[in-house]
């Protein structure tokens, strides 16, 4: 008997959590797993956010925070907006959450309806589909290739809209590919919104900093796409908090609104200590993590070269966060090590079977040619990794 909701049986498991899990249970049996498929920079949180945090807990920062975020943090969002961003949002435009994943669930509970759409230019972030699902609305994948370097056009925009249309989803810059939308292409794709007034834009901007030298540009920006825009932020992969889980939005107050509605009755609000250091992360100058920035760069530039050396890999060079998104398809029909690869989750299989390497199947993301594989690990793991990969290969 399945004593389950249809809610929970009708959600997909988190792929990359998923695998994550799979490559620490197969370290804890003891075999010599590579795990290159969780997104979590592998560098410790900063010292001077840490011991925020201490002095919090020494200040007795122990009680309900606001459920939409202490003030001061609220404050110091706003800022990092104004600075980064040159956005200008209220404190009572911003919800802070529990991880940036929360931020996204809240503002999809608190605009969908069942059976409305929602648009997901592909490669997508593996929860977008599933939170999206969970509001028992319908999402609509909007494919691109790696040959145009995973962007859709305002054309295809334009052709995925129906009456039904409620969100699209952008991240930029993107998980899984690591591309980047420019300013103007944005512009371009904010010009088919514009003859559709009822489209919400979520912007995912959890990446904004691990940028290797495009100019990062926020949807919000566009005058025409403010008022329907929420942005979404964190702290997780800049300042090397994941487990930290704080996360942010800046939206119209309406939304904002909702969204603590919402979270006053499932989370209460984001951890108290977590928040006071928050605030000391967002409030310090963005160069404090230029050094994570510039090696997650000089990691990518090698495991480009050493990827582009192995034969059916195909790459597009991913211009910020830490993934690189290979197109393995050359590989399908062909049985390597005595399996049969029929598409990227076999692909994927036979990596983690055969050369003890974690990596996440792009099926989950939309992009089922393609494998997600993390350089955010050491540069001996990335090397070892792929010297396996290869020899599994050949
Ligand atoms: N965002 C990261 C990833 O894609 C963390 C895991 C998750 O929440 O999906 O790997």
């Amino acid at each position: 008997m399945n004593f389950l909701s249809d809610r929970i049986n009708s959600l997909p498991i988190s792929a990359t959590l998923a695998m994550a899990a799979k490559a620490r249970e197969l370290k804890k049996q003891g075999k010599d797993i590579i795990s290159l498929s969780l997104g979590e920079p592998d560098f410790n949180t900063p010292e001077f956010i840490k011991e925020a945090a201490i002095k919090a807990i020494q200040d007795n920062y122990n009680s309900y925070t606001p459920v939409d975020g202490y003030l001061e943090l609220k404050e110091a969002v706003c800022l990092k907006f104004k600075r980064d961003n040159n956005l200008d949002y209220a404190p009572n435009q911003i919800v802070v959450s529990t991880g940036a994943k929360q931020s996204i669930a809240n503002v999809a509970q608190v605009l969908l309806n069942p059976g409305d759409e929602v648009l997901l230019p592909a490669p997508y972030w593996v929860s977008y589909s599933a939170i999206a699902t969970l509001c028992e609305a319908k999402f609509i994948e909007i494919r691109s290739t790696i040959d145009a370097d995973f962007k859709i056009t305002p054309e295809q925009l334009e052709a995925a809209i129906t009456p039904k249309t409620k969100m699209i989803f952008f991240n930029s810059p993107n998980n899984p590919s690591g591309t980047i939308y420019t300013e103007k292409e944005y512009r371009a794709l904010a010009k088919v919104l514009e003859k559709h007034p009822n489209i919400f834009i979520l912007s995912d901007e959890i990446y904004e900093h691990i940028n290797y030298g495009t100019k990062h540009f926020s949807f919000a920006k566009i005058p025409s796409m403010t008022d329907r825009t929420i942005t979404v932020n964190g702290v997780a992969k800049a300042f090397a908090m994941t487990g930290w889980r704080i996360g942010y939005i800046g939206a119209p107050e309406w939304i904002a609104k909702a969204c603590t509605k919402m979270q006053g009755q499932i989370t209460s609000g984001a951890n108290c200590i977590a928040q006071r250091a928050t605030i000391a992360a967002l409030e310090a100058p963005v160069s404090n993590i230029h050094y994570m920035v510039k090696e997650f760069r000089s990691r990518r530039d090698m495991v480009l070269k050493l990827l582009k050396e192995i034969d059916g890999f195909k790459l597009n060079v991913p211009k910020g966060a830490f993934y690189v998104f290979p197109n393995i398809s050359a590989f399908f029909g062909k049985t390597i090590a005595g399996i049969k690869i029929e598409n990227a989750s076999d692909f994927s299989m036979l990596l983690l079977e055969k050369a003890n390497v974690a990596t996440v199947t792009g099926d989950a993301f939309g992009a089922p040619n393609c494998i997600r594989i993390s350089y955010a690990a050491s540069e001996e793991n990335l090397r070892e990794a792929v010297k396996r990969i290869k020899s599994v290969l050949s």
